[in-house]
């Protein structure tokens, strides 16, 4: 048995923490905040009168590690998944754009999905097969020099389907605009959806909140099997005493470890480190930039979304809009709760909430003609460094799990996983380091 000290209680040190703990590990996690998540929380909203998440997550079918973390926690319930694949968009004026796949085995069920797409001339539906050419491994894949942007003009995609398909799903998966994103990434993420099963492609939504899908079981599941979490616990630094790990928390406390997990952000790892960071594994990641993410959180007079559990909008500043109410089947009389997702949102993350509400209320008369839609609450969340940036050629910058010192593993969205960050890249990673701790325990 090791004694492990994981730093950052977000999904990957949870996912890390459950995993070593079931497997007889003595694991204890060192949280700077209250209530742990990270950026996949929810918290108590007192003029809601209910808990709101961070923002709006979606999954995927293909996010085998957090269905398989999610299972062991017991939780797999609190994500809704569709039947099938099926996207909708609204344009300006209120027509719409519907992708909805068949029930037909991988690829076939995306193949028959965009011929019959609604909205969509043929010319642009039969460009977008093109690009299934490269999945099948036909054509070039794109290298993590080769931007999305780059790669769609490679493709030959009409501006049609560029901006009614692949960008509001580039901007959703990667964070970032396609002009500058990793095309490579992007694959990373298609080829999981559309080249396993069907089921791998369908969207998934939280309909609990975020905390109740990790937090608060993981702690249960580690606390039964002797671990800690010590939530309220920020690190300051790590170091070696001899054979032991020290962990330093701000309080002045130290944990004695036999190796240590540092599963916080970019920024926060360079802080622990301070003097060893010139190795140039910290020097790159020193070079990682952060994309935002805005979520106006509003209570509605009436629902705009016609009961559709999302939908994108077209050609807006604002990309996603989620029917709460829907998604969690409340009851008919509850206020209606819409949710509005601005990916990769370095145009309006500075501007006040006022000009945000306003934005909206504009947008929903643009895009959803017919009686006006009131904003009778509205909460703004920005999350200023929601990801780092998929800029392309920054791959080569995250790091891999084990750190170059000796007894200290990496874990978060953002190490190498071969995916973009997401939550299936923040528990792929935490899996990763403890794979790692324990084969490295048996050498
Ligand atoms: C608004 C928003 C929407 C998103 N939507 C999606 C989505 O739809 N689908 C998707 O797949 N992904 C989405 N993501 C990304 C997903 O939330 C992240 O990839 C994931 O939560 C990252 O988890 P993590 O554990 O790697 O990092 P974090 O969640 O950042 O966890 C790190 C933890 O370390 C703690 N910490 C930091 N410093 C210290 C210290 N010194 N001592 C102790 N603790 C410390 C922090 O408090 C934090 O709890 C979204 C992210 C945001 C912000």
């Amino acid at each position: 048995m090791r004694r492990v000290v994981i730093i950052g209680g977000g999904l990957a040190g949870l996912a890390c923490a459950v995993r070593l703990a079931g497997a007889g590990q003595r694991v204890t996690v060192v949280e700077a905040t209250k209530r742990g998540g990270g950026r996949s929380r929810s918290f108590p909203d007192s003029s809601f009168g209910r808990e709101l998440d961070n923002g709006q997550h979606l999954m995927m079918g293909c996010y085998r590690e957090t269905l398989a973390l999610l299972r062991t926690l017991g939780t797999q319930d609190g994500v809704r998944f569709q039947q099938n694949l099926a996207i909708e968009m609204a344009r300006p004026g209120g027509r719409r754009i519907r992708l909805r796949c068949p029930a037909l085995p991988a690829p076939m069920h995306l193949v028959s999905g965009l011929l019959t797409m609604r909205g969509l001339g043929v010319v642009h539906r039969a460009s977008a097969l093109r690009a299934g050419l490269v999945l099948s491994g036909e054509v070039r894949r794109p290298d993590d020099n080769e931007t999305c942007d780059a790669w769609l003009t490679r493709m030959g995609q009409t501006t049609a389907i560029r901006n009614a398909f692949w960008e509001p799903l580039i901007w959703a998966v990667l964070n970032d605009d396609p002009l500058i994103c990793s095309a490579a990434m992007f694959m990373a993420v298609l080829e999981r959806a559309f080249m396993g099963t069907r089921d791998d492609s369908r969207l998934g939504v939280p309909c609990v909140p975020l905390s109740q899908l990790y937090v608060d079981q993981a702690a249960d599941y580690v606390r039964a099997r002797g671990g800690a979490l010590r939530f309220g616990a920020p690190a300051r630094s790590v170091a070696r005493a001899g054979a032991t790990q020290r962990v330093l928390l701000k309080s002045g406390e130290a944990l004695d470890a036999d190796v240590i997990v540092a599963a916080v952000p970019p920024r926060a790892l360079l802080e622990l480190l301070d003097d060893v960071a010139d190795s140039p594994v910290f020097q790159d990641i020193k070079k990682l930039k952060t994309a935002p993410i805005v979520n106006l959180w509003c209570e509605l007079d009436r629902s705009p979304l016609g009961g559709a559990e999302m939908i994108g909008l077209v050609g807006s500043p604002l990309h996603w809009l989620f029917d709460r109410n829907v998604i969690e089947r409340a009851p008919p009389r509850a206020p209606v709760l819409l949710n509005c997702t601005i990916s990769g949102a370095r145009g309006c993350v500075d501007d006040s909430p006022a000009a945000l509400r306003q934005l909206l209320q504009d947008e929903l008369a643009r895009y959803f003609p017919g009686p006006p839609v009131t904003i009778q609450r509205c909460r703004v969340i920005k999350e200023k460094r929601a990801t780092i940036s998929h800029a392309a050629g920054t791959y080569q910058w995250r790091p891999e799990t084990r750190s170059p010192i000796k007894g200290l593993y990496l874990a978060g969205d953002w190490v190498r996983t071969g995916l973009p960050a997401t939550i299936e890249s923040a528990v792929q990673s935490g899996h990763q380091a403890a794979a790692a701790i324990l084969e490295d325990a048996t050498r």
